[in-house]
């Protein structure tokens, strides 16, 4: 069945450019009406220009849909709570969320400033934790909402620099899995991209033929999926060059230890059992995990577990 946003009301931040842009395009395209935030500046932070998330606004008007551009700092409680009267003022809801917004300032950790590493996190994961918040409650009381949170490979798995990144980008699963939690029984789906696409951002890293086959628009369709009426919830979506993956976070067969037997040496003996991916689980939640090692623990000692 097609995925459609007919009646939706969508906020992509970042979008005068790269991924944004594509996503908050495709969104129009498809029947939202869309909010298209940007600070406009360089792709370190630096300096502001409401000119992109114009230029996007009329392009999405242009082909007839509907946008609102809105030159927001994210990072910018006062401006994020603005950005969202402005959509409530004009359409009187948000269904949907992308944050996409983000700056890079790479320094290898030895050299790197704590003021970038502030200004990094400060973008990233408090202007993505203003944006959402700022729409928590108006898509609570529709009972209804789709929020994605662009989070990156490098959060996930590392990359040399990118110790403010990310963190930053890390920091975005940790909130994912609370708000999953917080949003599911109001209706609200709570979504992670890792996504890697040709942008300014990623500018010269690749050699060229690299970059022609991993346009933004081989990311967006995974996040329309995302933010779709029968989205998943609390899924990582890699996507890039038109490859679209799950990831997962998994933790192996707990091994217990009895008491006379817990020492570091019989950790170091038997750490390849520790290690195997034999049995590995997906966990639900932080109680999930506690209880099943308590389970675990109450089993190894023959005794009823308390929970
Ligand atoms: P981009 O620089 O092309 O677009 C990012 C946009 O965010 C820019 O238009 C910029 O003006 C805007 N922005 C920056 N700070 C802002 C702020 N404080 N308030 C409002 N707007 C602001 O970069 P992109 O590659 O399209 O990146 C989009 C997102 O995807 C970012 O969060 C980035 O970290 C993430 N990401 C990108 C890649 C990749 O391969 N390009 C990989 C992993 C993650």
């Amino acid at each position: 069945m097609e995925i459609r946003f007919d009646g939706r009301v969508a906020i992509v931040t970042g979008a005068g450019n790269g991924l944004g842009r594509a996503h908050a395009l495709a969104l129009a395209s498809r029947g939202a009406k869309v909010v298209v935030n940007d600070l406009g500046g360089s792709g370190n932070g630096a300096g502001r220009s409401s000119a992109v998330a114009e230029a996007v606004a009329d392009e999405i008007l242009r082909a007839g849909g509907e946008a609102i551009a809105d030159g927001a700092d994210i990072s910018d409680e006062g401006q994020v709570r603005d950005m969202v009267a402005t959509a409530m003022a004009h359409w009187g809801r948000v269904d949907i969320l992308v944050n996409n917004a983000g700056i890079t300032r790479d320094k290898s950790f030895g050299k790197m400033d704590m003021a970038d590493f502030r200004k990094v996190l400060d973008v990233h994961l408090v202007g993505t934790t203003l944006c959402t918040q700022a729409v928590w409650n108006v898509m609570r009381e529709q009972g209804y909402g789709r929020i994605v949170l662009t989070s990156s490979t490098s959060g996930l798995y590392g990359a040399f620099a990118q110790a403010a990144y990310a963190s930053a980008k890390a920091g975005m699963l940790g909130l994912m899995n609370v708000l999953h939690i917080e949003g599911a029984k109001h209706g609200i789906r709570v979504n992670l991209l890792a996504p890697w696409a040709a942008t300014r951002l990623t500018a010269g890293l690749l050699p060229q033929e690299a970059l022609d086959l991993m346009g933004p628009d081989t990311v967006t369709p995974g996040v329309l999926y995302l933010v779709s009426e029968n989205a998943p919830a609390r899924v990582i979506l890699s996507a890039g060059s038109g490859c679209f993956a799950r990831i997962r976070l998994l933790e192996s067969d707990a091994v217990f230890f009895p008491p006379e037997g817990r020492t570091p040496e019989m950790i170091a003996a038997r750490f390849d059992e520790i290690s195997s991916a034999a049995g590995q689980r997906e966990v639900t939640d932080t109680f999930d995990q506690n209880s099943y090692l308590v389970r675990k623990a109450a089993a190894g000692l023959g005794i009823a577990s308390p929970l």
